[in-house]
């Protein structure tokens, strides 16, 4: 399975730098064709990621969605508004939206749910924080995170499978600091991961995507990329200097 990286742009970017830089991805990226790339934006410049990068093989997607089609819930984005603006991707139960919005798995698997049924393929985002990590409890997390998954239902699931949802372990404790996992780290609780989706479908546990996110950079991705279990990653800051990125994009 081709490796996916994925650029986390987060609450970054104006017009005029994001110019610089879709255009910079353009020209140094253009001939990985060996991976899937991706840059996830603000919402309100997924219409400028739209037309810089259409004609290229770069995909981008949005930070989120709403668990609700339509109505009376202000300031919500859905995912049918996102997939008008060629969304391949949404980042759904990132950490960031769990501890600053309140956002728990059980609304993130909802939103899965929902941008599966718009054809975007959900990015969910698991992993413990650091007095979870100290307190030996990073695979009991993750159970509890995964679990909506296994109560969503058959349709529902089929949806998420048909979109070929992509899981991001990131550890909370590695993102945004200097400190990413080591590739020995990530790799079990990769393959705990996959184990775990095992329990709930085998062949698409095969075949999922399990990517990592935490401090991703030109120096510690080709030894986290290498192990078996690890399929791409998601990356922060280092994704807004696009020569990094590049060096990331090339180390998968
Ligand atoms: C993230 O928050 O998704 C992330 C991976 O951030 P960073 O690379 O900055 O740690």
């Amino acid at each position: 399975m081709s490796k996916l990286v994925v650029a986390n742009w987060k609450l970054n970017g104006g017009l005029k730098q994001n110019k610089a830089r879709f255009e910079a991805m353009v020209k140094s990226l253009n001939d990985l064709h060996h991976i899937d790339i991706a840059v996830c934006v603000p919402y309100p410049y997924l219409f400028q990621a739209q037309q810089c990068l259409s004609t290229s093989n770069i995909h981008w997607g949005s930070q989120n969605v709403s668990q609700f089609e339509q109505g009376a819930y202000t300031s919500c984005v859905s995912a049918e508004m996102v997939a008008e603006f060629g969304s391949h991707f949404a980042i759904l139960g990132h950490s960031e939206r769990r501890f600053y919005n309140d956002e728990g798995s059980h609304k993130a698997v909802l939103r899965i749910q929902r941008a599966a049924e718009e054809g975007i393929t959900p990015i969910y985002c698991i992993g413990e924080t650091l007095e979870e990590h100290q307190a030996g409890q990073a695979k009991a997390v993750i159970d509890r995170q995964m679990q909506p998954l296994f109560e969503m239902g058959a349709d529902a699931f089929n949806a998420v499978k048909k979109v070929n949802m992509v899981i991001a372990y990131e550890p909370v404790w590695a993102i945004g600091s200097d400190q990413a996992a080591t590739p020995e780290q990530v790799q079990t609780m990769h393959a705990y991961i996959r184990e775990h989706m095992k329990k709930l479908d085998a062949k698409f546990a095969k075949k999922l995507r399990i990517i990592y996110g935490g401090s991703l950079n030109p120096q510690n991705a080709k030894g986290i990329f290498d192990m078996p279990d690890i399929d791409g990653g998601l990356v922060g800051r280092a994704s807004l200097d696009i020569a990094s990125f590049k060096q990331i994009c090339e180390a998968a």
